[in-house]
């Protein structure tokens, strides 16, 4: 594993400037790869890891940064739940720990660095201090992770019987013996001008 300025300086490469949610994210994302024994997550380790992000926030840029999972790998899966949290599954052993940041940091930076007014300053300092127990809640759980929910899972597509359009393995409904996609069978988030 890199070291926190480092992956901090991989962090602001990719999100475009650094601020608190990185300097959270990339610590997150470090403790959760040590809890699991994880050390070369872009190299060695590449196929061992997947994770669970529960924020679209700036941490979750930094999580990805330096646990290596991407969307487009399957590898980086999303919860759209407003938390600043990330689960992380060793998919060589199953192992599972889930991670989130504690309500209380924003209060113990304030008071810890009152001298800084600036909230993303105070915070971005006072994030790199904090210890891991005061910074972060941990889990051990179990995640469910079905075949077709690992990266490099290839099987067959199919066709949305209403509105033709192809459809990736286990993601379409199966309704009154029709094959569907989730629009057509309702869940869509647009409509159609
Ligand atoms: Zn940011
Ligand atoms: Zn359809």
């Amino acid at each position: 594993m890199k070291s926190l300025d480092q992956y901090l300086h991989d962090a602001e490469q990719a999100h475009g400037h650094l601020c608190a949610g990185q300097v959270l994210g990339v610590r997150l994302a470090m403790l959760g790869l040590q809890k699991l024994g994880i050390d070369d997550p872009r190299g060695k380790d590449r196929k061992r890891l997947v994770t669970f992000v529960e924020i679209d926030r700036c941490a979750t840029d930094a999580v990805a940064v330096v646990t290596g999972c991407r969307l487009g790998k399957r590898a980086l899966k999303f919860r759209d739940w407003g938390k600043v949290a990330a689960t992380f599954v060793d998919v060589s052993t199953g192992k599972a720990v889930r991670i989130a940041a504690k309500e209380s940091s924003k209060s113990l930076a304030r008071r810890m660095h009152p001298e800084i007014e600036d909230k993303n300053q105070q915070q971005m300092l006072a994030y790199r201090e904090i210890s891991d127990d005061d910074l972060f809640a941990l889990q051990w759980v179990k995640v469910d992770l079905p075949p077709e929910e690992f990266p490099g899972y290839k099987s067959e597509r199919v066709v949305c019987e209403a509105c033709g359009e192809g459809i990736n393995f286990r993601r379409e409904v199966r309704r009154a013996g029709k094959v569907l996609c989730c629009a057509c069978a309702g869940e869509q988030y647009y409509t159609i001008i």
